[in-house]
């Protein structure tokens, strides 16, 4: 029987892949998204945890392709919560028709490309296709990182991870708990637990800065103001450097008084979440100034923490955004709460995981539940966890051992016709993602109809381009703070991978920048080229 064909193979139903989808479709092409999950909603489909919302305030983080749409929906919410955010998208797939185009429980395992025909033969889990363009909208964060502990496999309770968490409800009343982690999930996840288990224990590797989103319903006269000037004010966001509202771009932390700088501090801390890192121009660039919002953020916790000992080990070391700043509803006050525990994985390390709960230094926790919110093989993972082979039969894998290179996010030598969406190289993860993906959706779809109308079959980024970008993203990042600690930013979560800086810091020169690159008929890339 012949093989299925299509224009355009897409790799993931989330934010991008459903845009991907209305964007190649309307422009004429045959597409289809190949989604592993049984629904759509990537990110928001699968982190079902309690507490589970976004942190960029859901007026900003949402999509701005159509004016009718942003127009009509209305967030209840501030940052809204996961259920809303899956409703949103679902609500997105019936209006513009999607879901008939995506096909669900369904992984994309390979993916080869035959350099005779210009085509990528693909390979699900039910069958084989080809495609001339093949697009991973796979997410930066949607391969969970789940730690190999001792006995792991032996335990008998329920095990959860916030990646991948049951569409049943999870009920904790009665439980005891433990959460390992305390990156953004779990911050978010805990206050939640605790209101609910009989006794939760927290198992901290590093401590984390956490500010508060003073989250609440929409208050409807700003979200009146925003939608009479909704591309105005989407635009006045993309121009600052991480495509977030509020961010200081000119005064500097260095240069105020002790007491502005105090009270300006405090005013972005109950007013901005993440925005608090954009207080002043210079939280990211210098160490001193840093280290004054560092100390800041100490002083509130040390403040909202009763006992000096826990507030003490809840106190974060390194400076402050170099790991994904978190933001809270109630995390540090749930310490207060008498069925809390705090172990410091410092002193008491998991020895290993038995039946019944976990061994920790000297001390063995029974448990009816385990909770790993250890986070994502994050950028890379989810393109990595597939098979892919470009010219010669290269692996992106094993290309990509020693560092992923990419041109722009977008393109990688040696693998032609394949596109990322906010790939390394990037400012994805540095920016607020919606916007960042819509960006990059366009570009492709662009690039794609720019190729059928100048009769262009075949387009690659070359070696040359990507090692001179990649080292332009780690210059730009040796000039900030990014690089002072260990996060996923750069790899430390995973011992197998490079550790090395991916995104690219800075959201109008990028813009600028693939704006540029297509004008002069994508610059950088090379088309048609024959072996
Ligand atoms: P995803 O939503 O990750 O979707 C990728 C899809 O690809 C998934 O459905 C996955 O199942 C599918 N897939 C992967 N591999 C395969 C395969 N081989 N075959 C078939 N299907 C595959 N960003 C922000 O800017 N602001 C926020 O507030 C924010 N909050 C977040 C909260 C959480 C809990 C997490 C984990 C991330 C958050 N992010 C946030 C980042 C978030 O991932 C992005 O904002 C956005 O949702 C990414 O959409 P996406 O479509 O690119 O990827
Ligand atoms: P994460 O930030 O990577 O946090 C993982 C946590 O697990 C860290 O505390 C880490 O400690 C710990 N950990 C990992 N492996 C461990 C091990 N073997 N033993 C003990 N501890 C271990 O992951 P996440 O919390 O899932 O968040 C990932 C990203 O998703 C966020 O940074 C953010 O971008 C996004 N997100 C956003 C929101 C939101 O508020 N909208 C919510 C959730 C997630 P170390 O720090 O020591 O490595």
């Amino acid at each position: 029987m012949p093989l299925r064909k299509m224009d355009v193979v897409v790799v993931g139903a989330g934010f991008s892949g459903l845009y991907l989808l209305h964007k190649l479709r309307s422009a004429g092409f045959s597409v289809t998204v190949f989604e592993k999950a049984d629904q759509l909603g990537g990110t928001w489909h699968w982190n079902r945890y309690p507490g589970a919302r976004c942190d960029i305030p859901s007026l900003q983080y949402s999509y701005q392709f159509d004016e009718d749409l942003q127009q009509d929906w209305n967030w209840t919410e501030k940052y809204s919560a996961q259920p809303e955010i899956l409703e949103y998208l679902n609500h997105v797939a019936d209006r513009f028709d999607l879901k008939k185009d995506i096909e669900f429980n369904t992984e994309v395992v390979a993916a080869k490309f035959n350099e005779e025909k210009s085509l990528w033969q693909i390979k699900t889990s039910k069958e084989e296709l080809e495609s001339k363009f093949c697009v991973m909208a796979t997410g930066c964060l949607s391969a969970p990182n789940t730690p190999d502990f001792e006995g792991m496999k032996d335990y008998e309770g329920q095990l959860l991870h916030t990646g991948k968490w049951p569409q049943r409800p999870v009920d904790f009343t009665d439980e005891t708990v433990a959460i390992i982690g305390t990156g953004s999930s779990s911050i978010q996840a805990i206050p939640v637990i605790a209101e609910q288990a009989k006794h939760l224990y927290v198992f901290q590797r590093t401590a984390n800065y956490s500010i508060p989103s003073n989250n609440g319903p929409m208050n409807t006269q700003e979200e009146a103001d925003v939608k009479s000037r909704y591309p105005e004010f989407r635009k006045e966001n993309w121009d600052n450097g991480f495509g977030i509202a509020g961010l200081e771009i000119e005064a500097l932390a260095v240069e105020a008084g002790e007491e502005e700088r105090k009270e300006k501090f405090n005013v972005h801390w109950e007013n901005e979440g993440l925005g608090f890192l954009g207080t002043y121009a210079d939280l990211m660039l210098d160490k001193d100034a840093n280290e004054m919002a560092a100390v800041f953020v100490r002083e509130k916790i040390r403040e909202k923490v009763k006992d000096p000992e826990i507030a003490e080990l809840l106190r974060p070391e390194y400076t402050i955004g170099c790991k994904r700043l978190c933001v809270d509803s109630g995390y540090f006050e749930a310490f207060n709460r008498d069925n809390v525990t705090l172990i410091d994985l410092n002193t008491n390390p998991i020895a290993r995981i038995t039946p019944e709960g976990l061994v920790a230094g000297k001390e063995e926790y029974s448990l009816d539940s385990l909770i790993l919110a250890t986070g994502f093989d994050a950028m890379t993972g989810a393109v990595t966890r597939i098979d892919i082979r470009g010219r010669g039969g290269v692996s992106l894998k094993d290309q990509w051992k020693n560092g992923a290179k990419s041109y722009l996010g977008l393109g990688i030598s040696n693998f032609p016709n394949l596109f990322t969406v906010t790939g390394p190289g990037s400012p994805s993860v540095l920016s607020n993602m919606v916007p960042s993906l819509e960006l990059h959706v366009e570009w492709i779809s662009n690039c794609i109809e720019w190729m059928r109308e100048n009769k262009k079959s075949v387009i690659e980024s070359t070696k040359t381009v990507e090692d001179e970008w990649m080292i332009l993203v780690n210059e730009v990042a040796d000039q900030t703070v990014y690089k002072s600690c260990k996060s996923w930013y750069n790899g430390s979560n995973i011992d197998e991978k490079a550790k090395e800086f991916l995104p690219f810091i800075g959201v109008p020169p990028y813009t600028e920048k693939i704006t540029q690159v297509a004008e002069q008929n994508y610059q950088g890339f090379v088309f048609d080229k024959t072996n």
